[in-house]
């Protein structure tokens, strides 16, 4: 094809969409062909109702000891998911993260799930905000498909997955003794766990240690880290904001062959510092991604960042999101050839909603895994092998809690009934 120097793929996309579009289009409008919408839901039963909503907590543990990042101590071993659990009249129930209250829960009571159901808003939209998990789980079961086809069912069958949990270990009182050879065993066990990607927590230099011993600490780290994992592995990093622009720079300088998958929060968002720095790189032949966005609220936040192209990879927070702002911000990125991979600590759930949107997007990155576990839940399906993950096709998420220990166990925080 003869393309001149100024006419972009991006150009090229632009003019085709447009072509299609109605000339009152505003130019930063993207085409919904372009990207993944959710399913239209006609055929729904009409009589489903939601007879019990039920909150609880459901305890999660980690295989390791989690440390500090640039900004806040350590995450520890533990950590709890706020759930819920829609029960209905069919007899078939959602199961869900939601941190949602009681008094908005209250007004789903006695309503059918699909009344809430909005196609062109991306999802439900109801007095429960974005966290819809259970809905979505429920809408899955009754309509006995899994949750990424109603999402789109548009992304790869194996989702790329990361392991996010490489902290500041040798600042563990637990692990201080073995050093940076910390760093090794926890790379052996995300890669025994199936994982072929890492990011890795840097800017010790931000507020735990000085500046520029702070630094050397993270290169140290970084150095050790690469030659134990070889060349193959994928390696990114996240600051937590903890550098600046010039500290990017330098690292990038620093070890030039580290050859960094992405970067992740060096700095707060700035359309003007991102240009400079994607400047730097293409000067210097790096190929390393810019991540960001986890910290914003909303899609429309991320909009000047998209319009810009300032980030690569757009990292919207998944339960904060929800999906029908995770689907937003993936159309918004689609139609500029961008990426997004959800922001995701802290949550198990989390997880497997990342995965269902890497079944139904197709311009998921890589979904982050903070390594949870619950001995209350059965998620058959979900495997990681060769950093990828397997979805399962069981009808909603096919996540199910044994049953037995959850009624002797788990205590509800609120019981909705009809
Ligand atoms: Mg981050």
């Amino acid at each position: 094809m003869n393309t001149s120097p100024s006419i972009t793929r991006r150009n090229l996309l632009l003019a085709s969409t447009a072509a299609l579009l109605p000339s009152c289009t505003p130019t930063r409008e993207y085409s919904p062909d372009l990207a993944a919408h959710p399913s239209e839901i006609k055929d729904y039963p009409p009589n489903l109702k939601i007879t019990r909503i039920q909150s609880f907590n459901l305890p999660l543990k980690r295989p390791k000891f989690i440390g500090r990042n640039s900004q806040r101590n350590n995450h520890g071993d533990h950590t709890v998911e706020y759930m819920v659990r829609i029960h209905t009249n069919a007899g078939i129930d959602g199961l869900g993260f939601s941190k949602a209250p009681r008094e908005n829960w209250t007004k789903l009571i006695g309503k059918n799930p699909f009344h809430f159901y909005q196609q062109q808003k991306n999802g439900f939209v109801s007095p429960i905000g974005t966290h819809t998990m259970a809905l979505w789980d429920l809408a899955g079961k009754a309509l006995n498909k899994p949750v990424y086809q109603l999402l789109g069912g548009k992304g790869t069958k194996l989702v790329p997955v990361y392991d996010g949990s490489i902290y500041f270990s040798e600042m563990v009182p637990l692990y201080a003794q073995q050093g940076l050879d910390r760093f090794k065993v926890e790379i052996d066990q995300g890669r025994a766990a199936g994982h072929r990607a890492f990011k890795i927590k840097i800017g010790r230099g931000y507020k735990w240690m000085e500046k520029n011993a702070g630094y050397q600490m993270d290169l140290a780290v970084l150095k050790t880290i690469r030659r134990h994992a070889g060349p193959k592995i994928k390696l990114g990093v996240d600051a937590n904001n903890g550098y600046d622009l010039e500290q990017t720079k330098r690292l990038l300088n620093d070890i030039p062959d580290f050859n960094f998958e992405f970067m992740e929060e060096m700095f707060p968002e700035s359309i003007k510092q991102y240009r400079e720095l994607k400047v730097f790189m293409t000067e210097r032949n790096h190929k390393t991604l810019i991540a960001d966005g986890e910290s914003r609220q909303r899609p429309d936040d991320l909009k000047p960042f998209i319009d810009a192209k300032a980030i690569d990879i757009f990292q919207g927070d998944m339960r904060n999101f929800g999906f029908e702002g995770i689907l937003t911000e993936a159309q918004l990125c689609k139609a500029a050839g961008l990426r997004v991979a959800p922001h995701n600590w802290g949550s198990l759930f989390g997880f497997y909603m990342q995965l269902h949107v890497g079944r139904a997007i197709n311009n998921f990155y890589m979904a982050e895994h903070d390594p949870l576990t619950s001995d209350l839940l059965i998620a058959d399906g979900y495997n990681i092998k060769d950093g990828k993950c397997t979805v399962p096709d069981a009808p909603g998420f096919g996540l199910t809690l044994d049953e037995t220990r959850f009624s002797n166990i788990l205590k509800p925080i609120f019981d909705l009934q009809i």
